[in-house]
């Protein structure tokens, strides 16, 4: 028989209800027959039930992505409750469409200024026993407020509870580093400072702001990526072998790397803004928002002291890419030449694990030349990844589903978050420095961090 959930959808009209989590919610239909989600909408606009099933039936339809018939389908497990998230009596109408005794799946996808009053409220109306609650990034804007919300949290609902999502963690490709990691015995004994010089990873981005210039401006890229995405993925890159794959061990494993990188020093890090983010709508006309940072971090752990870790995140760059190299050592003495005579310093081994636009796993390696003559050249084994075509809605389709199933596996723990806050601390508040041309790789004030180790290595 199909088991039917509650899924109460806040911010169902917003920006992210429209890109992300409405698809998302059809794909969990389509890949999951053993359970429907019952979905309510709660937000602002003044909708009834059959308009805004209309509205998504749009939204879904507008890019192609389904067929109308398939939209309407979907809809039909949509209703709709609008009001102010201020006003108690909304919270009473919503207890009374849904028992909190249903384990009701609530999603916050709300601004974080609404978040205490709609936890304070769900409580107040019975939802604190047994409601799941989903809770957005940005969790808090600093260690200080992330605590301050974890306490709300906290007093009405328990650990199991809470589902704070980064949808990273959901990612096919993402996913993939883990498999790569544990189901291959041959990396365990190179996986650590006797072995690596260097990790690297970078999420560059060739567009702006696109749109969401107020949003970002209050934000800056380290509060946007690097505190979050890019510090969780790090955890994946860097962990310890969990006992198994899903459970406590594996996100005690993930928070320990982040406890482990010490608070960026100033110096350390490189933070500008692209020509031209002060014109973009709804950004401030003397903003010294940073829309790119490149950090060093280190790792104070057995495994991965004096190895350097570089971080670089930004907006209109020349390339939009997510990647992760895990680069080696050189080898110790250098014995083939170039073919003009001198010996030749080959590129060292790395693994390059790209995240987007696809999921490819790269190992370059050396081998010989063709010819009479022993010399080497670079060449990239690679594996395809196991889903090109893995979409952002398709994480959290996944991570929806981990909730249903009450697997706390790949989400963040509040410890996690926390750790993440006191890195990036010393330099959240911290303007942009410099200036870089749009299409280009970022300041050249960048290249500093990495003059000991040969420049960037993508
Ligand atoms: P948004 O477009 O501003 O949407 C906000 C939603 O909240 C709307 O549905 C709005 O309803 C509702 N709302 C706001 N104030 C309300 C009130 N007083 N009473 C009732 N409803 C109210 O925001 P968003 O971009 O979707 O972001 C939502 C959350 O996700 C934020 O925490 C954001 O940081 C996070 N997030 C967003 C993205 C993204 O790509 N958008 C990515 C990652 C994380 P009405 O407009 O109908 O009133």
């Amino acid at each position: 028989m199909t088991q039917r959930i509650p899924f109460v959808l806040f911010g169902a009209t917003g920006d992210l209800a429209r890109r992300m989590l409405l698809p998302a919610l059809m794909s969990v239909r389509e890949r999951h027959a053993d359970y429907q989600l019952d979905i309510i909408g709660v937000a602002g606009s003044r909708f009834d039930d059959e308009s805004f099933r209309a509205h998504v039936v749009e939204i879904l339809t507008k890019d192609k992505r389904c067929s109308r018939e398939e939209a309407e389908t979907f809809a039909k497990t949509i209703s709709y409750l609008s009001g102010d998230y201020h006003d108690p009596n909304l919270f009473d109408a919503l207890a009374a469409r849904v028992s909190p005794d249903e384990r009701p799946i609530v999603y916050l996808a709300i601004p974080p200024s609404l978040f205490e009053v709609v936890i304070e409220q769900l409580a107040r109306a019975g939802f604190d026993e047994h409601a799941r609650i989903m809770v957005e990034k940005p969790f808090g804007r600093n260690l200080a407020d992330a605590q301050r919300l974890s306490k709300v949290l906290a007093s009405h609902f328990r650990p199991e509870q809470i589902f704070r999502i980064d949808h990273f963690l959901g990612k096919e490709a993402v996913q993939n580093l883990l498999v790569f990691r544990f189901a291959n015995s041959i990396l365990e004994p190179l996986w650590n400072r006797n072995y690596v010089s260097r990790i690297e990873l970078n999420m560059l981005e060739a567009f702006g702001v696109e749109g969401r210039g107020a949003f970002y401006d209050g934000v800056g890229v380290v509060r946007d990526v690097v505190q979050n995405h890019l510090l969780q993925l790090l955890t994946l890159l860097l962990m310890e072998p969990p006992l198994a794959m899903s459970g406590r061990d594996l996100t005690d494993q993930r928070t320990k790397v982040l406890q482990a990188i010490r608070p960026i020093r100033p110096d350390d890090a490189v933070l500008a803004q692209y020509r031209g983010y002060r014109l973009e709508a709804g950004v401030a006309d003397d903003s010294s928002t940073p829309t790119y940072a490149a950090i060093r971090l280190e790792v104070n752990s057995w495994r991965w002291a004096g190895v350097p870790v570089f971080v670089r995140a930004g907006k209109g760059l020349r390339e939009t890419r997510t990647e992760a190299v895990v680069e080696f050592r050189r080898p110790p003495t250098l014995i083939f030449g170039t073919g003009e005579g001198e010996q030749h310093q080959p590129e060292p081994n790395a693994f390059i694990f790209h995240f987007k636009p696809d999921g490819r796993i790269e190992l370059l390696m050396q081998s010989k030349v063709p010819g009479p003559r022993l010399i080497s050249r670079p060449t990239m084994l690679t594996v395809s990844s196991s889903d090109d075509s893995a979409r952002s809605d398709d994480a959290y389709a996944q991570l929806i589903d981990d909730v249903v199933r009450d697997d706390q596996t790949r989400f963040a723990t509040q410890e996690s978050v926390e750790a993440g806050w006191r890195i990036v601390d010393p330099v959240l508040e911290a303007p942009a420095e410099s200036t870089y041309v749009v299409g280009s790789d970022g300041p050249r004030e960048a290249d500093r961090l990495v003059a000991d180790v040969h420049g960037w290595y993508r």
